[in-house]
């Protein structure tokens, strides 16, 4: 048992809370990070599962970056990949919903894809969006290379 990030070997009650919260192997003090950081920007639980999905999955994505006008909830800066989880309680009115197609389209004016995940998916079957995304990432860097 130790950190995800830092390698710190976990007592039994870390090991614990960490799990119960996240679902992964955090110390104490990488816990608490990680807790702020979900007061402050109201991230999904399920992003937080993804993230460290991935990670194991041997990439590096970042967690709530920021991209000059919102906090991304996962991102891959080298591709302009951005990854936004929506949560079932958010029910979306029509309001929302443009807005969030108007945000798409800023985005992708500056060369960024964005995704839209449902937690659900994250729940159920987190090994496989990690490897879409993988491949969704692989895709895009083709494509630059490309260019
Ligand atoms: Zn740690």
């Amino acid at each position: 048992m130790t950190c995800i990030e830092c390698k710190k070997e976990l007592s039994y009650l870390d090991h614990k809370t960490a799990m119960e919260s996240y679902g992964v192997e955090l110390c104490s003090k990488h816990k608490k990070r990680m807790d702020k950081l979900i007061r402050q920007n109201k991230t999904p639980i399920e992003a937080i599962k993804l993230y460290y999905g991935l990670k194991q999955a041997g990439v590096h994505p970042m967690l709530e970056w920021w991209d000059g006008k919102k906090s991304v909830d996962i991102a891959f800066s080298r591709v302009k990949l951005n990854i936004e989880i929506d949560t079932e309680y958010q029910m979306l009115t029509h309001d929302q919903a443009m807005n969030d197609l108007e945000e798409i389209m800023h985005s992708f004016q500056n060369g960024f894809t964005t995704l839209r995940i449902p937690n659900m998916v994250i729940k159920h079957y987190l090994k496989e969006t990690v490897n879409n995304i993988l491949g969704i990432k692989e895709g895009l860097r083709a494509n630059i290379k490309v260019i």
